[in-house]
């Protein structure tokens, strides 16, 4: 069974990717990054969530010697030009603060009426082996944005993305039901196919 190792330490990603790969008729023996201590983290330079995603996966895979995933994600507001985009997890300033990100974006919000408060979560996936090839896919998933956070699930900005066709918001769903929505899920199972190319 080939070793496939994905750059994250979130053990819900892990999760979440191995039973897509599962469904998807590809048993793979796949690890979290933290499986290896030793490999430093690395920087997201890149302006688009692909290059980030590419970034990490070709680190990986160079530092393991093992084919590697890596995922980047964020909130694109259309009212704002896509921002907050690919800073969306330092929006306030600091790295990983949801609770100042999100209300920060609530704020800039504020006077923008329900017709204009359209917005997605976009992810992209990257699969890279060690010898440079690679794939990169990405999913959506659209939505309006609340004006105040409903719900306790999820994390990030998932109390005010109401999802098209929902009138719950991101952090009042299931973790199954968002799974099968996701622009996460959709990256990852679009994936798939490129893991079966790749890799057999
Ligand atoms: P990362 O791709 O895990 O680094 O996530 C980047 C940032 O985008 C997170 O810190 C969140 O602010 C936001 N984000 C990405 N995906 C989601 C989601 O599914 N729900 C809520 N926020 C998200």
């Amino acid at each position: 069974m080939t070793r496939l190792i994905l750059a994250t330490r979130n053990a819900g990603k892990v999760t979440e990717l191995r039973a897509i790969l599962a469904e998807a008729g590809l048993p793979h023996d796949l690890v979290g990054a933290d499986a290896y201590p030793d490999i430093p983290d690395v920087k997201e330079t890149g302006v688009t969530f692909a290059e980030n995603a590419l970034l990490k996966a070709h680190a990986l895979a160079r530092a393991t010697g093992l084919p590697a995933v890596a995922d980047d994600s964020g909130l694109c507001v259309d009212v704002l030009g896509g921002a907050p985009g690919v800073f969306s997890a330092r929006w306030a300033g600091r790295h990983g603060d949801d609770q100042a990100n999100l209300q920060l974006l609530l704020a800039q919000l504020a006077d923008i009426a329900e017709e204009h408060r359209t917005a997605h979560f976009a992810c992209a996936a990257a699969l890279a082996l060690p010898d440079g090839t690679h794939r990169v896919v990405e999913g959506r998933l659209n939505g309006v944005l609340r004006h105040a956070p409903t719900g306790t699930n999820g994390f990030g900005y998932d109390p005010i993305l109401q999802p098209d066709g929902e009138s719950r918001t991101c952090a009042e769903l299931a973790p199954e039901e968002k799974n099968a929505i996701s622009h996460r899920g959709k990256a990852f199972r679009a994936l798939a196919p490129a893991v079966r190319e790749l890799l057999g």
